[in-house]
């Protein structure tokens, strides 16, 4: 309840952005607040239990991952936008509506094979990012056990995907 109170009071509803005719969720008011920001890292460690490691999603999804990764005490791995990483990576490459992007995370130094990862972002839309983001993890050996969010835009498919590309046994929190 505090977390939608915050919510409501703080987010931000930004027309035509990134392009005409999308209505962009902007959260970033909602983390700068010290209320908005407990109550929504709370909310989101409700996501899931039994969970090794959480990875953030480049780039909100890394200030909640860490906050959110304390109160479970584990570590928090970025996602990060394809480019940023030294190598060696693994990397994935997905498809958005126009052209695509991809996602890397570090190929070494980091065993998380068999560990058990949430997946924290601020907003699932189509659930193109959390799939990918989930696929490269997979490549590490990971696997992901939960996908936690702030919000789910409605009239989009992202539960339904998550559901049919990570199976109906991962939780989506939001
Ligand atoms: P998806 O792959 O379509 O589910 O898009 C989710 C990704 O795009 C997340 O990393 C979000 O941060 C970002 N995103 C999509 N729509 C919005 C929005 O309305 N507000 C903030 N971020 C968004």
């Amino acid at each position: 309840a505090r977390a939608r109170q915050a919510i409501a009071e703080h987010a931000r509803l930004v027309a035509d952005f990134p392009k005409p005719g999308i209505a962009f969720k902007d959260l970033t008011p909602v983390l700068a607040d010290p209320v908005g920001l407990s109550s929504v890292v709370t909310a989101l460690t409700h996501g899931c239990t039994e969970v090794d490691l959480v990875a953030g999603i480049d780039a909100r999804g890394f200030l909640l991952g860490g906050a959110v990764a304390r109160e479970l005490n584990v570590g928090v791995l970025a996602v990060r936008k394809g480019g940023k990483l030294p190598p060696p990576v693994h990397s994935v490459t997905y498809d958005l509506e126009y052209g695509t992007a991809s996602l890397e995370i570090p190929a070494s130094d980091i065993d998380i094979a068999g560990q058990r990862v949430l997946l924290v972002d601020d907003v699932l839309a189509t659930g193109g990012t959390a799939v990918a983001a989930a696929d490269l993890l997979a490549r590490a050996g990971a696997h992901v056990v939960g996908v936690a969010v702030i919000m789910e835009l409605d009239g989009l498919p992202g539960r339904a995907t998550i559901t049919e590309g990570l199976g109906a046994h991962v939780p989506v929190h939001a």
